[in-house]
């Protein structure tokens, strides 16, 4: 691609996934106002080379590169993630890295000043407070990608914070709604990633299977608009049209809506606070999306929510464990290896084991990460 002047240079990391792919696709309409500089992924050379083919980026990263395997000129090796981010002619870094690989690319970003647009929401949760003060300290910038995150942004932009009573995150409540405990006892990896609304990694389809998901954007939110937990609340929504609520102090509610396209909140992130014109949302048609429902969230089949909340509100390392804690019952059960109640008994066990490690760092919050990961191994033996 021809760097035209005017417009802003990204870097994609992660671009392989499902956010990563959406988020070309993005890029490829807004060519007038954006060019990809870099591109980065862990291991899919097919793909990535593919796109590199398409828009011709002056860095190439691939983290689990063999020597000889790919293209000379691509960096490997989780440093590449880095000098993708950190890079003088990339403005905006969209961050699609799925899981605890993504923090180190967020911080470096950030430390120099960049529009983070920030899919990997596992970076807030393992280390808000770190992420808050690198940016504030390095004049970087969070913008989310999450929908429910981007729904709330959109909705309070232009009204300070002191406006805001609380939100009202929306949840699909994932393909196990309504599963009794017989049915959920026998839940596969099949079923586990059968998700009714959205496409996505398998990482976090299984995270909104158990509602860890919600409890990982709870986190988010808090971090993301300095809430308080006790102004931050769930609803069930099937439907995934209504991406989050937000109650003003007069006791106005106002919600953002599309059909359930990640296309709109990638976007969104990108031109923050402008809107640009695009094609990538389906015509919004009220009468053919009804009917909106909601519901209350089942704690009691579904604890990964309530844990993750927990460790939110005990704050310290308790969210970085949860995380950790997740990632890997999460890599064990789509390995076979565990049952799908495992994985909150997975997080529920190395919560009570680690939750108060230190943490007020990167470093220390590595450890409960690293020592949350162990724990979870063992009591699996895998
Ligand atoms: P995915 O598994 O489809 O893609 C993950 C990407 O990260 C791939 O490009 C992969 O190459 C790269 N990656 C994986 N491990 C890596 C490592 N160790 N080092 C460097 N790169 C690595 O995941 P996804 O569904 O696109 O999700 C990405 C992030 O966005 C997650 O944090 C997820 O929670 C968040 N998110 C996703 C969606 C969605 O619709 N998919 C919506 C909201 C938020
Ligand atoms: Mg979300």
């Amino acid at each position: 691609m021809i760097a035209t002047a005017g417009t802003k240079g990204v870097a994609v990391l992660g671009s392989t996934g499902s956010i990563g792919t959406t988020a070309l696709r993005v890029l490829e309409r807004q060519r007038d106002r954006f060019r990809v500089v870099a591109l980065t992924a862990n291991s899919n050379r097919a793909l990535l080379s593919e796109q590199v083919k398409k828009f011709a980026p002056a860095f190439v990263g691939m983290v689990e590169q063999q020597q000889g395997e790919a293209d000379e000129s691509w960096k490997s090796g989780s440093e590449a993630l880095i000098s993708a981010a950190t890079r003088d002619d990339v403005d905006i870094v969209l961050n699609a890295i799925v899981g605890a690989a993504g923090l180190d690319a967020t911080l470096a970003a950030l430390k120099k000043g960049k529009r983070v647009a920030l899919a990997n929401k596992e970076t807030l949760v393992i280390a808000g407070d770190v992420v808050k003060k690198t940016c504030a300290a390095g004049c970087g910038e969070v913008v989310p990608v999450d929908s429910e995150h981007s729904a709330i942004l959109q909705c309070i932009t232009g009204h300070p914070s002191s406006q805001v009573r609380r939100v009202v995150l929306t949840a699909s409540g994932g393909p196990f709604r309504g599963w009794s405990d017989q049915q959920l006892a026998g839940a596969t990896i099949e079923d586990a990633l059968r998700h009714p609304t959205w496409r996505m990694g398998r990482k976090i389809t299984i995270d909104s299977a158990t509602l860890a998901n919600k409890a990982l954007e709870v986190i988010e939110a808090h971090f993301l608009f300095d809430l308080p937990y006790d102004s931050i609340e769930v609803v069930v929504h099937p439907q995934s049209i209504i991406h989050s609520f937000v109650e003003f102090i007069d006791g106005s509610v106002v919600a953002q809506m599309s059909v359930p396209t990640m296309e709109l909140p990638v976007l969104y992130a990108l031109t923050h606070p402008e809107r640009v014109s695009d094609e990538g949302v389906p015509p919004f048609d009220p009468v053919s999306l009804s009917p909106m429902t909601f519901e209350s969230v089942d704690h009691q089949r579904f604890p990964a929510l309530r844990l993750g909340i927990d460790a939110g509100r005990a704050g310290g390392s308790a969210p970085a464990v949860f995380n950790a804690a997740n990632e890997c019952a999460v890599a064990a059960f789509l390995a076979g290896k565990i049952r799908f109640s495992d994985i909150p008994r997975a997080i529920s066990s190395a919560l009570d084991a680690l939750g108060d490690m230190p943490a007020g760092s990167r470093e220390n919050l590595l450890a409960a990460d690293g020592a949350a990961r162990n724990h979870v191994r063992e009591m699996f033996r895998c």
